[in-house]
C-alpha cells in the first residue's frame, strides 16, 4: 500500500455581524468570518491538506478569490470538489486531523455535529475525521479576538 501525508493551515480574521461557519457548522457568534467565501477556515485548512498530500497545489490557486464564481461560497462544495480530485487520482483518505483555535465562543458541545459534517462531504466514517478545540489562553491575536486558526493533517492510501 501507498501513503501520503499533506498539512493545512489556515486564517480568517473575525469581524462582528457577519456569520460564523466552522467545519460546516454554523456557530451561533456575534462575530464571523470575513472571507470571500462563505469563510469556512477548518474546511480550507483541510481541503489544503488533502491537496497538500497529492501536491495538487492549494485552495487559493483552485478557486481564486478573485473569481466570481467562489464569491460566498460553500465550503462544503469545495470540500467535495476536492475529494473527486483524490478519488480521480485512486487515492482514499485514511484519516483527518484537525486542530481550531479560536477564543470564543466555545465550540467544543458542536464537535460531534462537525465530525458528522465532514464524514459526510468526504464520504468517509466519522471515526476517520477527528476535530479538536483549543483556546491560546487569551495569547496572540487568536486569544485577543482577532481571528481564528485552523490546522489539519490529511494521510491518504491506494
Ligand atoms: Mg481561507
Amino acid at each position: 500500500m501507498e501513503f501520503r501525508i499533506g498539512q493545512g493551515y489556515d486564517v480568517h480574521q473575525l469581524a462582528p455581524g457577519l456569520p460564523m461557519w466552522l467545519a460546516g457548522v454554523a456557530v451561533p457568534s456575534e462575530f464571523g468570518f470575513v472571507a470571500h467565501s462563505d469563510g469556512d477556515v477548518a474546511i480550507h485548512a483541510l481541503c489544503d491538506a488533502l491537496l497538500g498530500a497529492l501536491a495538487l497545489g492549494d485552495i487559493g490557486k483552485l478557486f481564486p478569490d478573485t473569481s466570481d464564481e467562489w464569491k460566498d461560497a460553500d465550503s462544503k462544495e469545495l470540500l467535495r470538489i476536492v475529494m473527486e480530485k483524490v478519488r480521480a487520482k485512486g487515492w482514499e483518505v485514511s484519516n483527518v486531523d484537525i486542530t481550531i483555535a479560536l477564543q470564543a465562543p466555545k465550540i467544543g458541545k458542536l464537535v460531534p455535529r462537525m465530525r458528522d459534517v465532514l464524514a459526510s462531504v468526504m464520504d468517509i466514517e466519522k471515526e476517520q475525521v477527528s476535530v479538536k478545540a483549543t483556546t491560546t489562553e487569551r495569547l496572540g491575536f487568536v486569544g485577543r479576538g482577532e481571528g481564528c486558526e485552523v490546522w489539519a493533517v490529511a494521510l491518504l492510501h491506494k
